[in-house]
């Protein structure tokens, strides 16, 4: 059968990796239609803000598979990525990062058996790229992390696990102390573990997940998690089992795969044939198994270790020996075909069932929200006593009272006599006056009232959702 791929060679190396991996996948003789399509510098360099053409998503949206080199993003200026870009608009939700050790790979693992498999939430947390500027000097990004978000990144991690028959599912989060929003993964992966009894589940704090990642890296088979904290131990992960060169990715959503490696696209590599095409290779891998070629995708497995066990190395992983350029790598690969490995353990591979989940925006409802108080932001140059004393004053005919203002999360006023850094955007925390209930309108004229003096910015409406503080405290508030 004839399969229709769409193929984004990308920038820098992109093209040199992704012209190694067609040739190799095409030597195995499946037969693939490739689209290639444009995304990345050059159709920044046209003008086209978002890096990614209407062609390319119309044959993303046709193919529904996608093989993809790196693509440049300038860093801390300029467009948004193409790449994160690309997974939003397909909603390719989870970001499957392999780390197996391969053989004749030095590293201060080697000999290890590493074999784990990190799940990363692709879409959600500080990646959404909501931010402002709340005053001249002061950044803020959202973190934003959804029940709907969390249960689909743990039923696919689980069905995951159990497609490649892993035995073992850690939830990596900061829960202690983003209880709400990395709190929710954790809530999430300990209601629906019990669905998958044949996959041992275990939570750990992310900071310990990288910290035992290089001390015991063997014990871990399955790793989901949060998408930053996902971003930075796949690239650990990757450093484990000797670099960039050998992490390849695939980004998964329902009925859409677009496969690439976790390296960039390394410019000052670009165009000399030394790059290591086994991350994109190995990605290419894994789409010939979405695809259900099961059959090439094992045949290039093997004969890439095959060939890295003759020695044969790319210089990222060859150290001080010799070693050999792209395109010959890329050739004794297919002259390698039909060789087996023997230090790979090859895996009863079988088709992952993504999971389907509801739809509706929101899955999660409440019996009662109740509405004590508002948090009302304000950009000031004042000091928090002088704040303080002023807000109350002004206020004091509302139906709120002044329960406290934070800075940067901790409780400023009244102050506790510690001596906290300040910056010029604040947080009044007003509440209904005697522990009652209260409304939108009345928080509107609070908000009158407070901007006869103040700029206020933004408010948040403090709620009990089924009883319960829909908010957290500020450090020191009681
Ligand atoms: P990078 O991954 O491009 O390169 C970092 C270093 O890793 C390189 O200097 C090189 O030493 C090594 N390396 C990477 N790939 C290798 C390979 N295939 N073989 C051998 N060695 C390899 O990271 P960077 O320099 O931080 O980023 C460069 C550009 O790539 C930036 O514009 C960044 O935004 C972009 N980027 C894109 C993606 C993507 O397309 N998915 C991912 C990461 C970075």
């Amino acid at each position: 059968m004839t399969h229709k791929v769409t193929l984004i060679e990308g920038d820098g190396i992109g093209p040199e990796v992704v012209r190694s991996t067609r040739k190799i996948i095409e030597a195995t003789g499946v037969d693939i239609k490739w689209d290639l399509c444009e995304a990345g510098a050059e159709v920044f360099k046209r003008g086209l803000k978002s890096g990614v053409p209407e062609e390319t998503i119309e044959s993303i949206k046709r193919n529904r598979v996608v093989l993809k080199g790196p693509l440049e993003t300038p860093v801390g200026f300029g467009e948004k990525s193409a790449n994160v870009t690309l997974r939003k608009l397909f909603e390719t939700y989870a970001n499957i990062r392999p780390v197996k050790e391969f053989p004749r790979v030095d590293t201060p693992f080697k000999g290890r058996g590493i074999d784990m498999v990190i799940i990363r939430e692709n879409v959600e947390d500080l990646y959404a790229g909501i931010e402002y500027m709340r005053t001249p000097g002061v950044a803020e990004c959202l973190k934003l992390i959804s029940r709907k978000g969390c249960e689909k990144i743990v039923r696919f991690a689980f069905e995951f696990a159990r497609s490649e028959g892993r035995k073992t599912l850690h939830c990596a989060t900061k829960a202690n102390i983003m209880k709400f929003s990395e709190g929710l993964l954790k809530k999430t992966f300990e209601e629906i573990a019990p669905e998958y009894p044949d996959i041992e589940p275990h939570h750990i704090i992310i900071d310990n997940c990288a910290h035992q990642m290089v001390r015991f890296p063997e014990k871990f088979e399955t790793i989901v998690t949060t998408n930053m904290n996902g971003d930075i131990i796949s690239d650990l992960g990757s450093g484990l089992v000797g670099g960039l060169g050998l992490a390849p990715g695939a980004n998964i959503g329902n009925g859409i795969a677009i496969f690439e490696a976790v390296h960039g696209s390394a410019p000052k590599y670009a165009g000399k044939n030394v790059i290591n095409p086994t991350a994109v290779l190995f990605s290419g891998v894994m789409m010939l198994r979405h695809l259900g070629e099961f059959e090439a995708a094992m045949t290039i497995e093997q004969a890439t270790l095959a060939t890295l066990e003759e020695g044969i190395l790319p210089k990222d992983i060859a150290g001080e020996g010799p070693s050999t350029s792209t395109t010959d790598f890329t050739d004794a690969i297919i002259a390698n075909f039909g060789k087996t490995s023997s230090a790979w353990k090859a895996r009863d591979y079988k088709k992952i069932k993504v999971p389907e989940v509801d739809k509706r925006p929101d899955i999660v409802r409440s019996k009662t929200a109740e509405c004590i108080g508002v948090d009302v932001y304000i950009d000031s140059p004042l000091f928090s006593e002088e704040l303080g004393q002023k807000l109350r004053a002004l206020t004091a005919n509302t139906d709120f009272d002044l329960k406290m203002i934070s800075n940067r999360g901790v409780q400023t006023f009244p102050s506790a006599g510690t001596m906290p850094d300040v910056v010029d955007l604040w947080r009044a925390r007003f509440t209904a006056k005697n522990g009652a209930s209260t409304d939108r309108s009345k928080v509107r004229n609070l908000l009158e009232c407070i901007e006869k003096d103040h700029k206020w910015t933004d408010t948040k409406l403090l709620e009990l959702i089924d009883g319960e503080e829909g908010f957290t405290r500020a450090q020191g508030e009681n």
